[in-house]
């Protein structure tokens, strides 16, 4: 059967935020996260680096009083940021890698408004206004998705809130920081929104793409063995069988080795039918088949229905001789079968007649003298009795 082709639709839940069905969404979320985690990892390495040599603008900004706020830089935000580093290179966070940035983000906040609390004057302006770069820098950055960008904001908003009440108590200066913050956290939002919606489109797209390929793929090979199979009995059709022969006349022939065919005719078909009747007819054109097909399994050896109650077998690799055992081997297992003949002049069962062929390819003989072999030796098989095997030398054809 072919499955219907995939749509948008079936892989959404929330189509207006592009949500998609848990199996889909946990996949998005670990495939962005790998594939973000190396960028983030040079945003990180930048970042440390900046927050190291800041150390420098403190002093220039603080003087001798710097102390405190160094204590924080190198005591508290720089071992948090080599966490944050080190956690970025475990598999772990990719399950997490929202709430990470989250965490990140926040932390470099907290920690500079921990800084904030311990300055005054032209140091307060400074260091607030950096917080609110940085905010910026993080939430566009580091392409978070709309639900972290607004829990970052969140938390910023409200810890910008929570200092400046601390501090000043909510004066204008305060309340004009936290307007701009808002005004900022706002914009870095909606523009998370819309970046988050255009990359979970691609995703999407990329999976309905996969998933087509997937479905093409499958098709095609169904295809592939419809196109060689009988639709009767299963095994190969007389298309396949020739382009099997074709090959294995030429490999023979490259190899100088023996290429052996036999031919083979149910007996009294026509009497069968017109006894039991063509469904059972078809019945037992499958169970000769596949007795046949089950028998002659050596890896290179093809079992094909060559029209209507005659089957052909290629025999790589093997001699007359070979051959006609095995040959003798395929006539005494369909008789063994025991598939009554009512009507059948020679045994009360359904019998076969074997014509047997084998040649080494070269220059003065071609596939069309193999089969014309086995037909004649199947022709006397079927002329001294039937249910038996013959074999045809080909005496007249010179081999190498
Ligand atoms: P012989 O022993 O000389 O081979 O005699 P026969 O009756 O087997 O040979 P003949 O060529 O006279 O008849 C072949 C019969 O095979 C005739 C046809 O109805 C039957 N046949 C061919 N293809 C099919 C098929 O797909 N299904 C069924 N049920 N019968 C088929
Ligand atoms: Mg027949
Ligand atoms: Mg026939």
């Amino acid at each position: 059967m072919v499955d219907t082709e995939p749509t948008s639709q079936q892989f959404y839940r929330d189509k207006y935020r592009v949500r998609f069905v848990p199996d889909i969404e946990a996949r998005y979320h670990r495939v962005s996260a790998r594939k973000q985690k190396r960028y983030t990892k040079l945003l990180l390495t930048i970042l440390i680096i900046l927050y190291v040599l800041f150390g420098a603008c403190d002093y220039y900004v603080l003087g001798d009083d710097v102390l405190a706020v160094w204590a924080v830089r190198y005591l508290l935000g720089l071992p948090a940021l080599l966490v944050c580093y080190a956690v970025l290179k475990t598999r772990w966070v990719d399950h997490y890698y929202q709430w990470f940035l989250v965490a990140a983000i926040s932390l470099i906040v907290l920690t500079t408004y921990l800084m904030v609390c311990m300055v005054s004057g032209a140091a307060y302006h400074l260091y607030t206004s950096s917080i609110l770069a940085m905010v910026m820098g993080g939430l566009s950055l580091t392409r978070i998705g709309f639900v972290g960008a607004s829990i970052t904001g969140v938390i910023y908003i409200v810890s910008s809130f929570l200092v400046q009440y601390y501090l000043n108590g909510i004066d204008p200066v305060a309340a004009f920081y936290i307007l701009l913050g808002m005004w900022a956290v706002l914009f870095c939002v909606v523009s998370a929104f819309s970046y988050e919606r255009a990359s979970r489109n691609e995703f999407l797209q990329k999976v309905l793409i996969q998933r087509k390929n997937h479905q093409l793929k499958k098709a095609n090979e169904r295809l592939k063995t419809l196109v060689d199979e009988d639709g009767l009995t299963g095994i190969s059709n007389r298309r396949h069988f020739d382009h099997v022969l074709d090959d294995e006349w030429r490999r023979a022939k490259r190899r100088r080795y023996p290429l052996a065919l036999l031919m083979v005719d149910i007996d009294f078909f026509k009497a069968y039918n017109d006894s039991v009747g063509h469904v059972k007819g078809d019945e037992c054109l499958r169970e000769v088949a596949q007795c046949l097909s089950s028998h002659a399994r050596r890896p290179g050896d093809l079992v094909a229905r060559y029209g209507g109650e005659e089957f052909s077998v290629i025999l790589p690799a093997l001699d007359l001789k070979e051959a006609e055992v095995v040959a003798q081997y395929l006539c005494d297992q369909v008789r063994a079968l025991g598939i009554d003949h009512p009507d059948s002049d020679i045994a009360g069962v359904v019998t076969v007649s074997v014509g047997v062929s084998a040649q080494t390819p070269n220059q003065h003989n071609e596939r069309g003298d193999l089969i014309k072999l086995a037909d004649d030796a199947l022709y006397l098989a079927k002329k001294n009795g039937r249910n038996r095997v013959e074999v045809e030398t080909g005496e007249n054809t010179p081999d190498e």
